[in-house]
């Protein structure tokens, strides 16, 4: 899981205040209590803080998928070796050609994609268990070797 640490390490750690916090660290957890938003923060917006602004955005909205489907990928964990990639049925169905025959899925339907060894959630709103109707699906979680996959 994300740690206050890591959020902290990824602001500008000056403890400016802008965004209504004492220091930059209470502003951390409150990102994680899912409490603020990621924007404000607007000295991220200073270019010296592109690359983490984007991580910061890519981890949070990772985690707002978890909110609705509960899926975390473990990066540390991950290998990228591309099992659930491939055992996604959602996958399977937005990408059959890409899929079945053991490459990475090529299109912007798809759910999981291997990106820099790592597997990373996309269009979280198509995997079978969103939302309130959703089914037990596990494929990604069963095919996993190193266990990188949890539903929380
Ligand atoms: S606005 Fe950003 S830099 Fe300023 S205290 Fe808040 S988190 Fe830290
Ligand atoms: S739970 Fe099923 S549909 Fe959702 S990402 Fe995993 S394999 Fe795909
Ligand atoms: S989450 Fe597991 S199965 Fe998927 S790419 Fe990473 S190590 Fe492989």
């Amino acid at each position: 899981m994300t740690s206050p640490m890591e959020i902290y390490q990824l602001l500008p750690k000056t403890n400016c205040k802008i965004c209504g916090e004492a220091t930059c660290m209470a502003f951390a957890v409150k990102l994680l209590r899912r409490e603020g938003k990621v924007e404000e923060c607007t000295p991220l917006l200073d270019t010296k803080y592109e690359n983490n602004l984007k991580k910061l955005n890519e981890i949070f909205s990772e985690i707002e998928g978890a909110e609705e489907t509960g899926l975390i990928v473990h990066d540390e964990l991950c290998f990228g070796c591309g099992n659930c990639v491939v055992a996604c049925p959602v996958n399977v169905a937005n990408d059959p050609y890409g899929v079945g025959i053991g490459k990475g899925p090529t299109n912007e339907k798809v759910i999981l994609k291997v990106v820099n060894k790592t597997v990373v959630p996309f269009n979280i709103e198509t995997c079978r268990r969103f939302g309130k109707g959703g089914i037990l699906c596990d494929a990604c979680i069963v095919t996993c070797p190193s266990k990188a996959i949890e539903f929380v």
